[in-house]
């Protein structure tokens, strides 16, 4: 008899923080492994953003702060919803958490009733699905496919959702695919969704400042009719390479911002003192630094690319945004490993690339698309292309 309460059974540890410990425990017993499976920028904090921080130690501020951020943390991200999406939220529209990964889930648990329908584009990243079971809801799977660049279609869309509808969870640029909705493809959506009241709108924004070139779109801002029922989510965590302060954010209405405040003041309390006062720094010091990192992922990314393009077996088009390839791996699925195993789906083309390439991936399952592997990039530019090396040798070697 498990200890464990019933809800547990629904959910299982994230497959990429599975494959990071993977990673971890093969480093630890003395194997070089790459990792291209971590959501992760390999750059550092800006300086500036972490000497705020440091400052903050310095100073003191290492108290509770309001549950739901400091008020100069709040004004800094109302300026920035201004500022770069033309989006205007009062302070009570306004929440700061321990990563937006903590706001999405508080989101969905504040409004999810048993047997509400979540509906999330396949594929997807890996969280989605389980924090909406884990608040009592039902994740509604649409998929989307690469001849489309993996973009939610209006067909698609207005075809899931039924009167249980709560949400749609809506993600771009995409992790994994890469793919960045354009304003007409998002108009597409929102125009749907005007049609459908009782369908809140997740934006998970995160990736917004990682694009090569192309607009940016988010819900709230295409359709301000849409403003009431979105919750605009994002955080410091990818644009930044703040991934360990843990600072997400979000606007939306202030209902739903006091529910996911109340939550918060019952758990976790306030995001870190120390991380908000350098998120006040990030948010008003401008994206200086963003040129040059995007010029090296761009080049990263064609590295990714030429070795897909060569390698027999695996697909990919360029994507715009993010820092992940997202490969069709069908190519690769019942060929001989020199082993004598034969490779029977995406997990075992990953384990193989993993033993033989040491070089970890995550597999299209793991985000609801079987077939296909992400190939995340943010790693130093040549470790990179010897992972990428490695790979292709290893793929030679099956019949
Ligand atoms: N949303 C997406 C699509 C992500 O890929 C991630 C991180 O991997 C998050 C949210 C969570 O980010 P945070 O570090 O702010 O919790």
């Amino acid at each position: 008899q498990s200890r464990l309460a019933p809800r547990m059974r629904s959910v299982g540890i994230s497959p990429t923080a599975e494959i990071s410990n993977k990673v971890r425990a093969a480093q630890a017993a003395g194997f070089t492994v790459t990792n291209l499976g971590e959501g992760e920028l390999d750059f550092a904090t800006p300086e500036p953003i972490a000497d705020a921080g440091i400052r903050a130690i310095r100073a003191g501020d290492t108290k509770y702060t309001a549950v739901s951020g400091t008020a100069a943390l709040k004004a800094a991200i109302a300026a920035k919803f201004e500022r770069e999406n033309g989006l205007s939220y009062k302070a009570d529209e306004i929440i700061a958490g321990t990563g937006a990964k903590q706001l999405l889930f508080n989101a969905f648990l504040a409004t999810l009733a048993e047997g509400d329908e979540v509906i999330v584009p396949a594929p997807y990243w890996v969280s989605y699905p389980d924090m909406v079971r884990l608040a009592g809801g039902v994740p509604v799977i649409v998929g989307t496919r690469r001849s489309e660049r993996w973009i939610l279609t209006a067909q698609a869309l207005e075809a899931a959702i039924t009167p249980q509808t709560r949400w749609v969870v809506l993600n771009s640029p995409n992790n994994p695919t890469g793919s960045v909705y354009s304003p007409a493809e998002m108009a597409a959506l929102t125009e749907v969704l005007e049609r459908h009241p009782q369908v809140m709108v997740m934006a998970d924004d995160i990736y917004e400042h990682v694009r090569y070139g192309g607009a940016f779109a988010t819900p709230a801002a295409v359709a301000p009719a849409l403003g009431g029922r979105t919750l605009t989510v994002n955080g410091l965590s990818k644009g930044y390479s703040m991934t360990g302060w843990r600072i997400g954010y979000a606007g939306g209405p202030s209902w739903l911002i006091s529910a996911m405040d109340v939550l918060q003041s019952q758990s976790t309390s306030n995001p870190s003192s120390i991380s908000q006062a350098a998120a006040v720094a990030a948010l008003s010091g401008g994206l200086g630094f963003m040129e040059g990192w995007l010029q090296t992922l761009e080049q990263r990314r064609e590295i990714v690319m030429r070795m897909i393009d060569g390698v027999d077996g695996l697909e990919a088009d360029t994507p715009d945004g993010a820092f992940y390839v997202f490969a069709e791996c069908t190519g690769l699925i019942g060929s001989l490993a020199p082993d004598g195993r034969i490779l029977r789906s995406d997990l075992d083309v990953a384990t193989f690339l993993l033993e033989e390439a040491r070089v970890a991936l995550v597999h299209g399952s793991a985000f609801g698309m079987p077939g296909h592997l992400r190939i995340a990039y943010a790693v130093e530019t040549k470790t990179l292309q010897d992972a990428c090396r490695r790979i292709a040798a290893a793929v030679a070697r099956l019949q």
